[in-house]
Formats: C-alpha cells, sequence, structure tokens
C-alpha cells in the first residue's frame, strides 16, 4: 500500500477548507491488492480515498465501509477508469455514508452474492447517502440461467446511482432493484439518472424486468425515488421494462429505444411520469405506459412507432380488482393522462383486463389534451369495460373515420412535422396540445461512461469471414472449429462425411456455393448428432442436403441438439433450402432436440424438405415445470414439405399461468405435411401440439393423412389464427381452453377438409 501524502496534502489544500478546523487533511491510498485494501480500509477517514490499481482483480468481493461527510465523502476510484476489472467472483457492498465509488468495471464473472453492487453491507448495515457513478456491468451474468440474482440492489436513503453502463444481463432476476423491505429503507429519496441501460435479451420466463422499484409488499409505503435521464436500450427481458412498486416516485425524461414491454406503474400511489420518449421503430411488442392505481399523472410523454397490444400497449388503463388484495389489481382513480403525443403506436387500451375478477373501471381520471396520430388514420382505442369514470377533454386525433370514443375528441386532418428534438409535432394546431415543444430526450452518448463503447445494431450471421471448405472426410469439422464467430463456412459441391459432433460456441453459418436443385452438397455423420449449440452458439444452413443414412444404429439420435444442461446465450437457428433425409436408422431420430433452460430467440426453417424421419422436426417442449417458461421466443416454418415424419413436426409447450412473457409465436405457412406424426412414440400425438403458445398462425398449409393440430390455450389470451388450410384425411383443430370456461377464441377460417 502506498499512502500518497503529498498528493493528499496538495488535495486537501486546495479543495478542502481551511478555515474550517474541524477538517482533517485528506489522503489517498494506493492500493495493489486485496490485502492493501483491507488495509487502507481500516485506517480512512474522511475525504479519504482508496485508488485501486490498474489491471484484473479476480475474485475480490470488495466491502466498501465507512463514514464520510457532505463536504469529504469517501471515494474509492480506479488508477484510470475503465482499467480496473473486476472479475470472477467479485462484488462490491457498501455500508456507512458519504462514500464514492466510481469507475469500475464489472466483466468476465458473476457474484457469487444476491447482487454485484449491494447498498448495504447486511440486514442492519446499510448505505446512506452514496453514490455509484460511471461503473460497468457487462454480461456480469450468474452462468445459470434461471439462478436468480440483481445486478444492484439499492438499500438505505438519500442514495444515486448515476451515469453507470449495465449491459447483457442474461441471467433470471430484475437488473436493479430499489428494496424497501426494511422502514430504514423506505422514503429513500434515491436518485438514479443518466444510467445507460443496454441490451437485455428476451428472458422467456418472468423476472427480466430492466429496473423495479418496490415489490408489491410495501407498495403502499412511499419511496421517493427518482428515476430521470435514463436510456433503456432494447431492453427485452420481458412485459416489464420498469415496474414501480411504490408511492410517490418520479420516472421523468427516459428514453425508450425499441425496448418490448412497458413501464408499468404495477403498485403503488402518486407517481409522476413524465417527459419520457418512447420509440418503437415498429419492432413488436415495443410498448408505452400501463396506468394502474391511485393519483397518478402521466404527463407529457411522447410514443412513437409502438407495436405493442395489450397489456404491452402505447398506453394501458387497466382495470381493478374491487377490494384488491396488495398483489393483485387496484383500481385507477384521481390520475391524470395529459399531454401526451403518440404517433404511429398501434394501441391504446382503456378497462383493459376487464373480467370477472378485474371488474372495477377506472374512476375520476382525466384523459386531457393529448394528441394521437396514426398516418392510417386507425383508430386506436380499444375499449374493454364502461369507461365513463374517464373524462375526455380536448384531445385530438388524426381524422378517424368512426372514433370509438367520441366527445372529448377533435377529429380532422392533422399534418406533422419533425422538431430538432427529433419528436413530432402538429402544424398549426394550438401549442397547448400535445407534448410540450422544449422537451429534450435525452440521447445515448449523454448517458453512461464515455470510456466504454455501446453497443450497435445487432447481426448474428454473416457478419465475418467467408470461408471456402472443400468435399471429403472431416474437412467441415475442421473448418467448423477454426471459424470465428459470424464467419459463412462456403461448401463446394461433393460428399462430406463427418466422424465427430461439431461443437458451436460461435454463430457460423454453412451453405453451398451455389444453392441448386437438385442440391449438391452432401452431408452424413458418424455421431449421434451433427451439431451441438453450446453457450454463445448459433447455425444457420444454406443449399445442403443432410442424410441420416451414416448415423449410428441407436435410438435418439439428433442433426442439431442443444447442450443438455441449461444455457445462458440465446441462440438462432435458420435452415433454408436444406433437404434432411433418411433419419429412420432407429426410433426417435430427431431434427432439433433441446435442453431444459435452453432458449432460441428464432427458429426458421424456410424452402426445405423433410423426409422419413422417425422422431420430431423440432421438439421444444422440455420445460416442464409449468412456470411460464419455454424454449423458443418465435418459431417460423414456411413453403417446406414433410413427409413420413413419425413424430410431430413441431411440440411447443409452454405452462403455467405467468404472464410475464409476450412470446412464444408460431408462424406456419405454405407447408406441406403428408403422413407426419402417426408414429406410436409421439407424445404430442398431434401433427403440430401447441401449448400456451401466445400468438399462431397457421395458413396456406396442406396436412394430409396426419392427425389434428391440437392447441391448447392457457393464459394471455393467445390471439390463434387457423386459415386458408387443406386438410385432407385429418381431423380438424382442436382448441382446447385450459383455464377458462369461456369459447376458446381462436379464429378458425376458410379452412377446406376433405376424407380424403
Ligand atoms: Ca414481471
Amino acid at each position: 500500500m502506498m499512502k500518497l501524502f503529498p498528493q493528499g496534502l496538495f488535495l486537501a489544500l486546495t479543495s478542502a477548507t481551511l478555515l474550517n478546523s474541524n477538517t482533517v487533511l485528506s489522503a489517498d491510498y494506493k492500493v495493489a491488492n486485496q490485502q492493501e485494501y483491507a488495509e487502507a480500509l481500516s485506517s480512512i477517514d474522511k475525504g479519504d480515498s482508496i485508488i485501486l490499481a490498474n489491471g484484473v482483480w479476480n475474485d475480490f468481493e470488495i466491502l466498501f465501509e465507512g463514514k464520510g461527510s457532505k463536504d469529504q465523502p469517501i471515494t474509492l476510484m480506479p488508477e484510470t477508469k475503465g482499467q480496473v476489472i473486476l472479475s470472477g467472483q467479485s462484488n462490491l457492498r457498501l455500508a456507512g455514508e458519504h462514500l464514492v465509488v466510481s469507475g469500475l468495471v464489472f466483466k468476465n464473472g458473476y457474484t457469487p452474492t444476491s447482487a454485484v453492487i449491494s447498498y448495504r453491507k447486511s440486514k442492519q448495515k446499510l448505505a446512506n447517502y452514496t453514490r455509484v457513478t460511471e461503473v460497468v456491468i457487462d454480461n456480469f451474468s450468474n452462468p445459470e440461467r434461471f439462478e436468480n440474482d440483481y445486478w444492484v440492489a439499492m438499500y438505505g436513503k438519500h442514495n444515486r446511482f448515476d451515469h453507470n453502463h449495465l449491459e447483457g444481463k442474461l441471467n433470471k432476476g430484475v437488473t436493479m432493484a430499489v428494496r424497501l423491505n426494511t422502514p430504514e429503507s423506505r422514503e429513500n429519496y434515491h436518485r438514479i439518472d443518466h444510467n445507460y441501460f443496454g441490451p437485455r435479451p428476451i428472458l422467456g420466463s418472468n423476472g427480466g424486468e430492466t429496473l423495479r422499484v418496490g415489490t408489491s409488499h410495501y407498495s403502499l409505503s412511499d419511496s421517493f425515488t427518482t428515476v430521470e435521464n435514463n436510456y433503456f436500450d432494447r431492453c427485452d427481458g420481458e412485459l416489464e421494462i420498469i415496474s414501480n412498486k411504490s408511492g410517490n416516485n418520479k420516472l421523468i425524461g427516459n428514453v425508450f429505444f425499441e425496448s418490448r414491454g412497458t413501464l408499468t406503474m404495477r403498485h403503488g400511489n402518486d407517481n409522476t411520469v413524465s417527459e419520457n420518449v418512447f420509440f418503437g421503430n415498429g419492432v413488436d411488442h415495443t410498448g408505452g405506459i400501463r396506468l394502474i392505481n391511485k393519483r397518478q399523472t402521466i404527463k407529457n410523454n411522447y410514443m412513437e412507432g409502438l407495436a405493442g397490444y395489450r397489456f404491452g400497449g402505447a398506453l394501458v388503463v387497466m382495470n381493478g380488482v374491487p377490494n384488491s388484495s396488495i398483489n393483485r389489481y387496484h383500481q385507477v382513480e384521481d390520475s391524470f393522462i395529459e399531454n401526451n403525443t403518440l404517433v404511429n403506436s398501434d394501441h391504446i387500451q382503456l378497462a383493459a383486463g376487464s373480467d370477472a375478477e378485474r371488474s372495477a373501471v377506472p374512476i375520476r381520471t382525466t384523459f386531457k389534451n393529448n394528441i394521437i396520430f396514426n398516418d392510417n388514420k386507425k383508430d386506436t382505442f380499444t375499449v374493454y369495460d364502461d369507461v365513463s369514470g374517464i373524462a375526455f377533454e380536448n384531445n385530438v386525433l388524426n381524422k378517424v373515420e368512426k372514433p370509438t370514443i367520441a366527445g372529448g375528441f377533435v377529429s380532422k386532418e392533422l399534418t406533422m412535422k419533425r422538431a430538432d428534438n427529433g419528436l413530432m409535432y402538429t402544424v398549426g394546431e394550438p401549442k397547448s396540445v400535445g407534448v410540450s415543444q422544449s422537451l429534450k430526450p435525452i440521447q445515448k452518448n449523454q448517458v453512461g461512461v464515455s470510456w466504454y463503447p455501446k453497443p450497435g445494431p445487432k447481426k448474428v450471421f454473416d457478419k465475418g469471414q467467408i470461408i471456402t471448405v472443400k468435399a471429403g472426410i472431416d474437412t467441415l469439422p475442421k473448418a467448423v472449429a477454426s471459424a470465428k464467430d459470424g464467419d459463412t463456412l462456403v461448401l463446394s459441391a461433393g460428399d462430406y462425411s463427418v466422424s465427430r459432433t461439431m461443437v458451436l460456441d460461435k454463430a457460423v453459418t454453412v451453405k453451398a456455393a451455389s444453392v441448386i436443385k437438385p442440391l449438391n452438397v452432401t452431408i452424413s455423420y458418424q455421431r449421434g448428432a451433427l451439431f451441438e449449440i453450446q453457450h454463445g452458439g448459433s447455425l444457420k444452413l444454406q443449399g445442403l442436403k443432410i442424410s441420416g443414412s451414416e448415423s449410428p444404429d441407436s435410438s435418439n439420435n439428433r442433426v442439431i441438439r442443444t447442450v443438455r444442461r441449461s444455457m445462458l446465450t440465446n441462440y438462432n437457428l435458420v435452415v433454408d433450402n436444406v433437404e434432411v433425409v433418411d433419419l429412420d436408422v432407429n426410433h426417435s431420430f430427431t431434427f432439433l432436440s433441446v435442453g431444459k433452460g435452453t432458449f432460441a430467440d428464432n427458429i426458421e426453417i424456410t424452402n426445405s424438405h423433410f423426409k422419413n424421419i422417425t422422431g420430431y422436426i423440432l421438439a421444444l417442449a422440455e420445460e416442464s415445470d409449468d412456470d411460464g417458461i419455454y424454449n423458443a421466443e418465435y418459431v417460423t416454418i414456411k413453403n417446406s414439405t414433410f413427409e413420413n415424419v413419425q413424430g410431430a413436426v413441431l411440440n411447443f409447450y409452454r405452462g403455467g399461468r405467468d404472464e410475464s412473457t409476450f412470446g412464444p409465436h408460431l408462424d406456419m405457412s405454405g407447408n406441406l405435411l403428408s403422413n407426419v406424426g402417426n408414429g406410436k412414440r409421439n407424445k404430442a400425438e398431434a401433427a403440430v401440439r401447441l401449448q400456451g403458445v401466445q400468438v399462431t398462425s397457421i395458413k396456406d398449409n396442406e396436412f394430409k393423412n396426419t392427425p389434428a393440430i391440437n392447441i391448447i390455450h392457457t393464459v394471455g389470451e393467445p390471439r390463434t389464427r387457423i386459415e386458408k388450410n387443406r386438410f385432407i384425411a385429418t381431423p380438424v383443430p382442436t382448441v382446447v381452453e385450459l383455464n377458462s370456461d369461456e369459447e376458446n377464441t381462436a379464429i378458425i377460417v376458410d379452412n377446406l377438409v376433405k376424407v380424403k
């Protein structure tokens, strides 16, 4: 440990006031290892700093405890910002008061405890008046997908978390939580500002919120937390981006960029949501603000290009439950929705969630001076119950023909123009309507830190080198092993024999040099699987013929499988112009099987042919715990044929009653299924079995001599359309509502049924 008196003295002389006789001269302790840190901490005093030497600090659980003062805080900082890396099993706990931590980077590891940064040492020893600033947490995720932790857990009072960069939380658990679980943490006046909340991928389960303030248990307590000028970039974890669950918070001036989900005023009263800007750019399930509870204010917010619907709409006012328990839905009362602008956003939902339980309609609520503009003049309102408790005044609509709500709206031709601040304003309308002209949405480069790069657009495949591969024995596994993430392997015509399972911990494209029919690249293999997708892996196949004829004579072979254990990263699988034949050496030979706890963002089969297969094509039914977890967000099967397949083309399962996810989704069109699903080992007992799928489109397919499509609706008002299919010697689809006595909501139209 080096005690830098000259510098400390210098700092003290220049920064502290010499007139104050209580002022202690401050010191800087530069430390190079954990022992030196502990020694420095034991002698630290007001105004002192501990400086961590540049480099990687592995397995360092930092306890930063001390008592600074308002004018002389105690500081923990790196020698150089961004050059102190906390890796391995590391974390940070703060306890005491007037502490400042800055400039650290957590990456290449995860916390062994329940939080990476915790504003407390123990239940009794909390942090107050402390600040964490310019800290980076990058992919510091527990390797077990469903192991729950926080990245930031805020306790105590008067703490600040600002200008930090949080990116890539992959495991379950809220990224940042404000905890109110003891009186010492309520009415906390915390400030969370200017942070960069970077991309958080779809979790495929509850527990993927980015920021939560409070919990239902203490939600009738005031938190007095300010969440201001933060940037939420593609925070897609689940339905709630921000889950506000306490009273008297201010959520102001935040920007939500292409983030799936909503700012949800889930529990607690007297909150203000203002000057927030939502840019959806038409991305699926991008939403705005969801209103529940009493005396809430939604004012001066801007929403554009939000595609979300139902609870994920651009603006959602919920119905409550009469005499609601603390964790259900309190009625909307005495609330204000004023001066908001909604541009090209698809859905405004009023009295949403109305059902036998949620029957308490919004009351004494004002909807005033809002502008709702859609290029297509579509009416974006859906009203689910009596909304006479909402007073509509002086709102402007872009010439909607027959508006759902007539009173309180002027419907006229509107012209809109984008202003310098990036937002659209009406031309020629009074400025008292819609969002304020002076609103300046925070920019990405004004949040987080300047010295750590923010991620750009995401591209999975074909972003690296193009590598030519010649036909022969094990030329392909060699090329796959040496490929880098995003590389494209281009296969010359000929036969490829593969003697080992090719492990993918990167995204690789394997494609034929020329995709001509008949396909001139054939791959056969001698192990139980051709590819195994592991952490970091994704696969795109194009223009290939894959044969199972050389596969071992044992059951349960696969073409592609994921690791059998759970997997932290989401993967993508694209299969285009591929012919898969003769998966029939033994029983249950399946094209894709997945492990429990694995999740695909996207599985796509297009223009492909599958023939003579003893197992399934896509077996996505491993999440048997009924916790609302599932194996893939989007499955697309288009313009493909499936002949003599003993298992189902798709067995897709999401069990349980949780409503925190948007998926799964299925889009299946233009396919031919002939003699599919008739095998005695087909557990799906269907050609296509869907349980708990939220969005389904099955269109223009021909089903010939197959068992029925079997659909089970569980929760969440699933959208199912089965149209323009031909069912030949195939029973009509069955749809069952598992948790509702009402008639099923599937739309089954224009299908042709023939006996043979
Ligand atoms: Ca949730």
